[in-house]
C-alpha cells in the first residue's frame, strides 16, 4: 500500500481514526480548523497540512470526517476544496453522516473531475474508533471499494459494501433511525419508572428478560446516563441532525415516519435546554428535568 493518504476533520471520531492510520506506518497528511488535534496527530507521525487544498494536493486517497452536510460540501466541493486540488485518479472518501442527496451530488462532481468517490459512514461510537473497531457502511463502485478497503481495515473491524455511492449513507440513516429513536422511547420508559417510584435496577431486570428490551437501554445506557455520565460519545446535537436527515430523506422518498418526527422534537427540546453537547442518552435527563422527575441513576 503506497497511497499517500489525507484526513480532514479530526474531532471525536476523526482524531482516533486518523491515529489508527498513522500507527500502521501510512503516510497521512492531516488538517482541521482546530489546531489541537492536528498537533496530536503530528506528534504520532502525521504530516501537518495548513489548508484543505494542502491535504488534497498531497493525497491519493483522502478521508473526510466532518460534522454536517454544509461542512462536507464546502470542504470537498467548495471553491478551494478537495475536488479543485486533488490529482486525477485519486479517491475521496466521506465518512461523515450527511444528507444522501448531497452525497449523490459529491459523487457526480468527483466523477466529473476524474476522481473516485465513496461514502463510508461509521456505525459504532468514538470509544470504538479509539480501539480501531469502527463499522463502515460503504457506498462505492467495486473497484473504488477494493482500493480503499485496506485503509478501512486499519480503522475498523467490520466493513459492509452496501452498493454504489450513496448506498452507505442511506444504510446509515436506516441504522441511526433505529438507534436514536430507541433513545427517545427509552427516556419515556425510565421517566415513567422514576415517576412510579420503582427500583430502576428491578425495572431493567424485568424488561431485559422480555421482548421489551433494546440495545441502547440494555448495553449503552448503563455505562452512560444511568451512571450520570453524559459526556459525549455522540452528542444530542448530532442525534438531532441525523433525525432531521432521516425525516427529510423520508419526506423526499414519500415515506411517512411519524415516530421519527416526534423523537426528533424530543432531541430538539433537549438542545433548547442547553444539552446539545451532551451524550445522546442524556435525552433521558432532559425529559425527567422537564417533568420534575428525579434523574434515573443506577446505584
Ligand atoms: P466533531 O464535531 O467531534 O468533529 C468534527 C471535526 O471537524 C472538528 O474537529 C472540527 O474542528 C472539524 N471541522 C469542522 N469544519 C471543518 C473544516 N471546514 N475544515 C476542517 N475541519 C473542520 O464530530 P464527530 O463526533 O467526530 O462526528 C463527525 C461525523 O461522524 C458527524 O457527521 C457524525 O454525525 C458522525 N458520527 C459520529 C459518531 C460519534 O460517536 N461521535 C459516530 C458515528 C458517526
Amino acid at each position: 500500500m503506497t497511497d499517500r493518504l489525507g484526513f480532514i476533520g479530526l474531532g471525536n471520531m476523526g482524531r482516533p481514526m486518523a491515529s489508527s492510520l498513522v500507527r500502521t506506518g501510512a503516510r497521512v497528511a492531516v488538517y482541521d480548523v482546530n489546531p489541537a488535534p492536528v498537533d496530536a496527530l503530528v506528534a504520532l507521525g502525521a504530516t501537518r497540512a495548513v489548508s484543505v487544498a494542502d491535504v488534497a494536493r498531497a493525497s491519493a486517497v483522502l478521508f473526510t470526517m466532518l460534522p454536517a452536510t454544509a461542512d462536507v460540501e464546502a470542504v470537498i466541493a467548495g471553491p478551494d476544496g478537495v475536488l479543485a486540488h486533488m490529482p486525477p485518479g485519486g479517491v475521496v472518501v466521506d465518512m461523515s453522516t450527511i444528507d444522501p442527496l448531497a452525497t449523490d451530488r459529491l459523487a457526480a462532481a468527483a466523477a466529473g473531475r476524474g476522481l473516485g468517490f465513496a461514502d463510508a459512514p461509521v456505525g459504532r461510537l468514538a470509544s470504538h474508533a479509539e480501539r480501531g473497531e469502527c463499522l463502515f457502511m460503504v457506498g462505492a463502485r467495486d473497484d473504488v471499494f477494493a482500493r480503499l478497503r485496506p485503509y478501512l481495515e486499519m480503522m475498523g473491524t467490520t466493513i459492509h459494501h452496501c452498493g454504489e455511492a450513496g448506498a452507505g449513507m442511506r444504510t446509515k440513516l436506516v441504522n441511526n433511525y433505529l438507534a436514536i429513536v430507541s433513545c427517545a422511547f427509552n427516556a419515556e420508559a425510565v421517566a415513567l419508572s422514576q415517576r412510579f417510584g420503582l427500583a430502576l435496577e428491578k425495572t431493567l431486570e424485568v424488561v431485559h428478560g422480555t421482548t421489551a428490551t433494546n440495545g441502547q437501554l440494555k448495553i449503552a445506557w448503563p455505562s452512560k446516563v444511568l451512571r450520570g455520565d453524559v459526556a459525549p460519545g455522540f452528542t444530542i446535537d448530532l442525534a438531532h441532525k441525523d433525525l432531521t436527515l432521516i425525516v427529510e430523506a423520508a419526506r423526499a422518498a414519500h415515506v411517512p415516519v411519524p415516530i421519527a418526527t416526534v423523537a426528533r422534537e424530543a432531541f430538539a427540546a433537549a438542545r433548547s435546554g442547553g444539552r446539545g453537547g451532551q451524550d445522546f442518552s442524556a435525552v433521558a435527563d432532559a425529559l425527567c428535568d422537564g417533568a420534575g422527575i428525579e434523574r434515573p441513576r443506577l446505584r
